[in-house]
């Protein structure tokens, strides 16, 4: 791996996650540009992205399958059933408040919506051009950005 161009910057960023989206947007240019050079922050902001996602992903996967124990044990009303349905509930809001925890702390809802958006414009400039036309103005506006 390739080292910091510029240690004391790197150092900050790395206090941030790499994350500076929140950020004023004047204040970023310094670490926009550091982005820009250094390959050694650009991966680490890479990687800590992926794994906000990745936690993000975890969590929904994981409430998704608590709730669908509780349904399963609603169905069949196993003996114990309602410790089991107890342990199922508090699974998911378990997973649940992980979720809004990586979803506060982390830019993860940023990414996905930047991922989202870029998708979205993709799919915006193949479309014929009559059918870009008739796109709400506000909409294109959201899409594509100008
Ligand atoms: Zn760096």
């Amino acid at each position: 791996m390739s080292q910091c161009v510029d240690p004391i910057v790197g150092k900050i960023l790395a206090g941030w996650r790499y994350d500076i989206s929140g950020i004023a947007p004047e204040m970023r240019g310094d670490y926009e540009d550091h982005f820009t050079a250094c390959e050694h922050c650009r991966a680490r902001q890479r990687l800590h992205r992926t794994i906000d996602v990745s936690l993000i992903a975890l969590a929904s996967v994981s409430a998704g399958v608590f709730l669908l124990a509780f349904g399963v044990i609603r169905h069949f009303g196993p003996r114990h059933a309602f410790w089991l349905e107890l342990a199922a509930l508090a699974g998911f809001a378990l997973s649940a408040l992980i979720w809004l925890i990586v979803a506060v702390a982390t830019p993860a809802p940023m990414a996905v919506v930047d991922v989202a958006k870029l998708g979205a414009r993709h799919v915006h400039d193949r479309l014929p051009a009559e059918i870009r036309e008739r796109l709400p103005e506000e909409l294109r506006l959201k899409i594509t950005g100008s």
